[in-house]
This record gives C-alpha cells, sequence and structure tokens, in this order.
C-alpha cells in the first residue's frame, strides 16, 4: 500500500552517471531540498542508435553506492536485464524500475520478473514507448506475480505521431486508466521524459499534481548543457529547487460542505450523462432506420455533401454555446465513424442473406 507519509515521492539525479564527482556534487546539492527523497541515475542506457553514449555500466555502481552512503539518499537506477538486476542489488540499490523500452517486450520483463523472485526491493514500471495500457499493465503484473510488493509505475509520456509540443505525449487519460483499474499502485510522473525540454517542465508537474498523481521523477544535473544524455530536459539542482517551491499542492478532500455541494453538483452531472447517453442511442436507432432504407434503395452509405453539411452546422451551433471547435469535430467524428460501422453491417447482412 502507498504510504501518505511519502506523498508526493520526489525522485531526481542525473539522466546518466557520467563520473563520480558528476554525482556526488549532484546529490550533496539534491540533499539540501527536503522534497528529494530519492536519487536517480542511468547506468545502462537504452540508445536508440549504436555509437551514443551508453553509460558506464557497473563501473557507475559504486559511485552511486558513495551518493547513498554519504548523503542517505535512497537510489534507483534502470535495469533492463536479469544481470542488471542482479548487479544493483549486489550494490545495493534501494530501488529499480523498467524502461519505456523494455516495457514493450513481454519477454525481457518475464525475464527480469524471473530475477527478482525471491527479492524485496520496489520495483517501478514505466509505460511502454507506444500508447497501449495492456502493455504497462503486462509488466506490472509480471513483476507482481514475481512476488515483489512495492510496486509503482511512472508515466514518461508516449511515443506520438502527430506535431506536438512534447517530446513523448503525455495522454493523461491512459494514466487515469492505470489508476481506475490498478488503484493501489503510485504513479510518479516523469515530466522531463514528457517534455524534452526544460521550458515546460513546470506545467507538466504542476499538472501532475492537479491530477492527483503521487510523485515526480526529474533529471536533473549539474551542468545540463554538458550532460552526456537528454541535455535539452534536464534541471540544475537549483532550478528543481526553485520548480518545486512553485509547485502548488492542492488538498485531495475539502470540508463537508464543499463535498456536499460537490456530490450535488456531480449528481447533476450523472443526469446529464444518462440523458446524453439516451440521445446517442436514439440517434443510433435513426441511424440503422436510415441504413435499412438506404439498403433497399440501393444508395451509398457516406454521402460527402450531406456529411460536410453536418460538420458545418453542428460546429456554427456549438461553437456559439461556447463548446471547443476541435472537441466537436473529434466527438462529430467519432459519432459518424459509428453511424457508418453501424450502416455497413446493416449492408453486410443482407449481403449475408442474398447468398
Ligand atoms: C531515463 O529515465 O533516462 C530513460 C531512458 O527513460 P525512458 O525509459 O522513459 O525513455
Ligand atoms: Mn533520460
Amino acid at each position: 500500500m502507498w504510504d501518505a507519509e511519502k506523498y508526493p515521492l520526489i525522485i531526481a539525479g542525473p539522466c546518466s552517471a557520467e563520473s563520480e564527482g558528476q554525482m556526488l556534487r549532484t546529490a550533496r546539492q539534491l540533499v539540501q531540498i527536503p522534497e528529494v527523497k530519492v536519487f536517480r541515475a542511468g547506468i545502462w542506457k537504452p540508445r536508440t542508435r549504436p555509437g551514443e553514449f551508453e553509460g558506464f555500466g557497473e563501473t557507475a555502481l559504486p559511485w552511486l553506492e558513495k551518493v547513498k552512503k554519504e548523503t542517505g539518499l535512497k537510489t534507483t537506477v534502470e535495469v533492463a536485464k536479469p544481470q542488471h538486476v542482479e548487479l544493483a542489488l549486489k550494490y545495493g540499490v534501494d530501488m529499480l524500475w523498467l524502461g519505456a523500452r523494455t516495457v514493450v517486450s513481454p519477454f525481457v520483463v518475464q525475464e527480469i520478473a524471473e530475477s527478482l523472485k525471491g527479492v524485496s526491493v520496489p520495483v517501478m514500471v514505466k509505460n511502454p514507448v507506444i500508447p497501449d495500457l495492456k502493455l504497462w499493465l503486462g509488466a506490472i503484473e509480471r513483476i507482481h506475480a514475481a512476488g515483489i510488493q512495492q510496486i509503482l509505475a511512472i508515466h514518461r509520456g508516449f511515443h506520438y505521431f502527430e506535431k506536438s509540443p512534447y517530446r513523448n505525449a503525455p495522454m493523461w487519460e491512459i494514466a487515469f486508466e492505470l489508476k481506475r483499474v490498478l488503484p493501489q499502485i503510485p504513479i510518479i510522473t516523469d515530466p522531463s521524459h514528457i517534455a524534452g525540454k526544460r521550458e515546460l517542465l513546470q506545467e507538466i508537474a504542476q499538472k501532475s499534481f492537479d491530477l492527483e498523481m503521487d510523485g515526480l521523477m526529474i533529471e536533473t544535473h549539474e551542468n545540463p548543457s554538458q550532460a552526456l544524455s537528454d541535455a535539452r530536459q534536464q534541471l540544475t539542482p537549483e532550478a528543481l529547487k526553485q520548480m518545486l517551491q512553485q509547485l502548488v499542492l492542492r488538498k485531495r478532500t475539502g470540508t463537508p460542505e464543499f463535498e456536499y455541494k460537490l456530490e450535488a453538483l456531480r449528481t447533476e452531472i450523472d443526469k446529464l450523462d444518462g440523458e446524453l447517453i439516451q440521445i446517442l442511442a436514439k440517434r443510433m436507432e435513426l441511424t440503422d432506420e436510415i441504413g435499412e432504407y438506404k439498403r433497399d434503395n440501393n444508395i451509398t452509405i457516406l454521402q460527402m455533401k450531406r456529411w460536410a453539411g453536418i460538420i458545418r452546422d453542428r460546429l456554427s451551433i456549438g461553437t456559439h454555446l461556447g463548446l471547443d471547435e476541435d472537441f466537436l469535430t473529434e466527438l462529430l467524428k467519432l459519432i459518424h465513424k459509428e453511424a457508418i460501422f453501424r450502416q455497413t453491417e446493416i449492408l453486410n447482412r443482407n449481403k449475408e442473406k442474398e447468398k
């Protein structure tokens, strides 16, 4: 279970361990920030292309051991193979995490899970690079099945094909869904890998708190522009301190009066949602009727002129009522897609009969 005392859990440290000096200097500054409880550093770096800096491997583990001994901070590293698990534990690393590239591969996750059997160490599971909740859940389940009691999830955003201000699109809805399915698993937000650049970190971290996420993992480097990996997104410890000071931590529940009023408003929403669903069902019934009518008269399903008219007309009504144009367009597209699907089914059913 999540210990409320530890909330929110703040993890900071460099993307990569680069030298003993870099690690110790960074950790000495980080331990001055009371909120920071865990020191992170990448030792085995999963690089997309060969020839990039791949981390110091085992050489860096004694550096991490020194950080822990000198500052008292807990330590964490990414593990991507059973051998990494073995070495990290040998050097007294306190927490392990599975990276976004590892979590896409059930075979690798399973191998790591096997190596964790009989071990008592908290394990954090990053979301997979691609937006697939099942892979994320699957990795958590494999680690859990290996007997690991303390599991945390890390939300680091998802690869996204369209243009976006982020390096990895947050797609918060996937994190919410994980929380809904596994409410006992705390979610740590990793604004560094979501943002890809320093300027966006504050905004993402604040949003993470506002959305009831349970902590932050933030890459922190003594000299970010010189970092051997992820130079654009790292913060100095001083900048991290300022960022944390500016974050507003809101309460999760309010006074009885607040909760009473909230409940009343939510009841209204529930009612409206019920009506919305009934209207949608009615609309689909009409869609089916039209589908049958088109079929009986041998008319095509998609009629572009009609569809263009619907969009224009509904957008004009909706935007006048204060609805966002993009939101409305997406909603209409979704309804239209379902309508087309239903009418296609009607047509196919008829073909089956004709056969
Ligand atoms: C990292 O934390 O440095 C890292 C490699 O992250 P991810 O697995 O999220 O890309
Ligand atoms: Mn990184």
